[in-house]
């Protein structure tokens, strides 16, 4: 059997090399290294596939969120509304900014944000709310999309886990997970559902006046060549990215499906095992499971995590502190049993190997051995 890996990039790379080896040699051959017609080609091409007006590359995905909340005209000290149980990054760029950042618990089952502790957090200060799209699949939209236009807030979505997921509303549309807020954004960190070889990230809206401020703030406010609008950032997707994630979108529908196919495998062989609950699935939601991520019942997690490790099975833990409980945001004055969903969540949670690569037989030998642990 093959070694288990979290997510396995070499055996994707053997899969589609060849493309990729040619994608990249076309830039290198072209010396077009920064905005080269690769990442134009590519913001096209994902404008198609996400069904939306604008996608604006940047450098990586926390940028991406960084620039939505520069474009947004927040004054120092209003307050944006995200979870507690999510990438540091999410809350990151909003204190960078001197917004204040505002934390509420997710829902149990799904890890995504609660609405209803987004609906008792806002106050008067409150200009933007950040849902996360987490392990895959979609927050509920609708429900935050109705919040916002109520209490005028603006909406950016961190879809950076789920890139191909689909939204589904009551009346039976679908949209891509990033394109229901203002602004959405993402992140194609390699281990990302489409991920690229190095950083790179790109934010998505249909409203022209933001893409084309967004468009000046991630190259420096320019507007047009050493005259500049905006005081912006240095924040670009390099061209043999851009060229790799062309290649990789391509697959991105096919490697989504595998990886649901190795989640219903999951699903079924755990159907019955009393300690642990699968990822709950939500019906607004399709689900890419950027993770796989079961909750561990009795304080078993840890012991677990070591069992499957003396089988070489690797698991991750996403993610292990609550927000509030870092020292870098010790002051915004949060209590330790402010947040008790997150706090549960942190010490439950474990990520199994997860990539469109996984055999049967690797399936089988993570599942043998979960089950295994707690038949002892
Ligand atoms: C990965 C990730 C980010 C940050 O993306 P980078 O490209 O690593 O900067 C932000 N938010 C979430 C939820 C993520 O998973």
């Amino acid at each position: 059997m093959r070694e288990i890996q979290m997510v396995d990039l070499r055996a994707q790379y053997e899969k589609i090399g060849s493309e990729i080896d040619n994608a990249i040699k076309s830039v290198l051959l072209s010396t077009a290294f920064i905005k080269g017609p690769d990442v134009k080609l590519f913001e096209e091409e994902l404008q198609e596939y996400m069904g939306v007006k604008h996608v604006v590359s940047c450098a990586n995905g926390t940028d991406a969120l960084h620039l939505a909340m520069m474009v947004l005209g927040l004054k120092p000290g209003d307050e944006v509304i995200t979870t507690n149980f999510t990438f540091i990054a999410t809350i990151e760029v909003v204190a960078l900014l001197g917004l204040r950042p505002v934390i509420v618990d997710p829902e149990p089952g799904t890890f995504n944000i609660s609405v209803e502790a987004v609906r008792k957090a806002i106050t008067p200060k409150t200009k933007a709310i950040v849902p996360v799209h987490l392990f895959g699949q979609c927050a509920d939209m609708e429900s935050i999309m109705e919040l916002a236009k109520k209490h005028d807030l603006f909406v950016i979505e961190d879809a950076a886990q789920a890139t191909g997921a689909d939204y589904i509303f009551k009346n039976g549309t679908a949209k891509k997970a990033g394109t229901i807020g203002h602004i959405g954004t993402t992140s194609f960190f390699p281990s990302k559902n489409l991920g690229c070889y190095g950083d790179g990230g790109a934010l998505y809206t249909d409203d022209e006046t933001f893409a084309r401020k967004l468009r000046s703030i991630a190259n420096h406010g320019m507007k047009e060549r050493y005259h500049y609008d905006d005081i912006g950032v240095n924040s670009r997707l390099d061209s043999i990215q851009a060229a790799i994630l062309r290649v990789k979108l391509k697959h991105l529908s096919e490697f989504n499906a595998a990886r649901k196919t190795v989640a219903d495998r999951y699903d079924e062989a755990f159907e019955g095992c009393r300690s642990i609950s699968v990822p709950e699935r939500v019906s607004y939601s399709s689900h890419i499971f950027h993770q796989y991520t079961i909750k561990v019942k009795n304080g078993k997690r840890d012991e677990l995590k070591k069992f499957l490790e003396s089988k070489n099975i690797p698991s991750m833990v996403y993610y292990p502190g609550p927000l509030h409980m870092q020292n870098a945001y010790s002051y915004l004055g949060y209590n330790e049993n402010d947040f008790p969903i997150t706090t549960s969540l942190c010490k439950e949670v474990l990520s199994l190997p997860m990539h469109p690569d996984m055999d049967r037989e690797q399936i089988d030998y993570i599942t043998f051995n979960v089950l295994e642990f707690f038949d002892k």
